[in-house]
């Protein structure tokens, strides 16, 4: 990730990632906010992935074992596993950031 205010590059460790799940972020150099912004092509990235993903497991796993709840439950953690780092991937490379408030001109 790269800080809107320092330009400070840094990585986005697991424990944020779980903290800040909306995607509010502090930079550890200058330790001011600043969020992920929000895009469509993210969300469709992210759904596309779910579903295609999603629908592979649960394919799969009925056909395997004949059960709706195996499915479920299955496909589910499937789909956890593969898009939490994914997710976590866009988050820290992809996605632009952006100040929460805006910078202070210098005096
Ligand atoms: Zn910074």
């Amino acid at each position: 990730m790269k800080c809107p205010h320092c330009n400070h590059t840094f990585a986005l460790t697991w424990k944020e990632y779980f903290l800040e799940i909306l995607g509010c972020h502090d930079c550890v150099a200058c330790k001011r906010r600043f969020k992920l912004s929000f895009s469509w092509l993210y969300l469709a990235i992210t759904v596309l992935m779910a579903l295609i993903i999603g629908g592979l497991a649960t394919f799969l796993i009925v056909r395997c074992t004949h059960s709706r709840v195996m499915a479920v439950v299955g496909s589910l953690v499937i789909v956890l596993v593969v898009l939490l780092p994914l997710d976590r991937w866009l988050d820290d490379n992809w996605r632009k950031s952006a100040p929460l408030e805006p910078d202070k001109p210098e005096s």
